[in-house]
């Protein structure tokens, strides 16, 4: 599902934010990105969700290999994927319904269509008695859910969340990361940017580990040796 050969990120006049990361994460598979910060998390997920490009190396997402992406099938690959911030990124100036039903508009949904998945999704992460609410008037965990929400509305295969309890006490924090377990049992693959070892490790899933832009050889998916 993803992919990645020796693949190194150098932001302009900055320093390697990635260097020479190889790591493959299995479809079907819930992996966690952990290190402190500034240890290329963020980066890490970016490059994946193509909203960066790599200095060198390959990166292949579903098969694709995104150096080779031509840009008329960017939406269907953007498709493929949703994405959970820490900071949840909710528009305020509208009720929860239309911010989940925001990937569905640029995507071109018909009105009807839209409101049944923007329902279905509501329902998943238990907040759809809350479809019209004002998104200011939810608690910190509610938004978070509503975040969620919007980045599984369209049905991807592919979560990458980063650091999505990053905000949240650890008892929504919990709530949160099981609602990606249940993703995940049914089908989807994820991969979790978190700090919140103590949380992570209880789940006893996959952990990537990144120290200064390089991958820790520990557990977890295979940290291939490039080919
Ligand atoms: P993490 O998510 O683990 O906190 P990041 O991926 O955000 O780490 O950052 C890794 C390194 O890359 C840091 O040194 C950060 O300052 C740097 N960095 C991240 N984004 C940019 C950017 N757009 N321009 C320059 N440097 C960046
Ligand atoms: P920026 O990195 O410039 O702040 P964003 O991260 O907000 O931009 O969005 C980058 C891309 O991700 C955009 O193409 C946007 O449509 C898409 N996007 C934002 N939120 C979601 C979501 N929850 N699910 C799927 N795609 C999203």
């Amino acid at each position: 599902m993803i992919r990645l050969q020796r693949v190194t990120k150098r932001f302009d006049g900055g320093a390697e934010a990635l260097h020479n990361v190889s790591l493959r994460v299995d479809a079907g598979a819930l992996a966690f990105v952990t290190g402190p910060s500034g240890a290329g998390k963020s980066t890490l997920l970016r490059l994946i969700a193509r909203l960066e490009r790599p200095t060198r190396g390959r990166i292949l997402v579903n098969d694709q290999d995104l150096a080779t992406l031509p840009r008329s099938r960017e939406p269907q690959f953007r498709r493929g994927i949703g994405l959970v911030f820490q900071d949840h990124r909710l528009l305020f100036d509208r009720p929860v319904h239309a911010n989940v039903a925001l990937p569905l508009e640029i995507l071109g949904y018909r009105r009807a269509e839209a409101r049944k998945r923007v329902r279905a999704a509501l329902d998943k992460v238990g907040l759809l008695h809350k479809e019209s609410a004002a998104p200011q008037t939810l608690s910190a965990g509610e938004q978070q859910r509503v975040g969620i929400a919007r980045a599984i509305v369209h049905r991807p295969a592919l979560l990458l969340a980063d650091e999505p309890t990053g905000n949240l006490d650890p008892a929504l924090s919990r709530e949160i990361m099981q609602l990606f377990l249940d993703f995940n049992r049914v089908g989807v693959t994820a991969l979790i940017a978190s700090h919140n070892l103590e949380l992570i490790s209880a789940l006893r899933k996959p952990m990537l580990h990144l120290e200064h832009g390089r991958l820790e050889a520990r557990h977890g998916p295979r940290s291939e040796s490039p080919a």
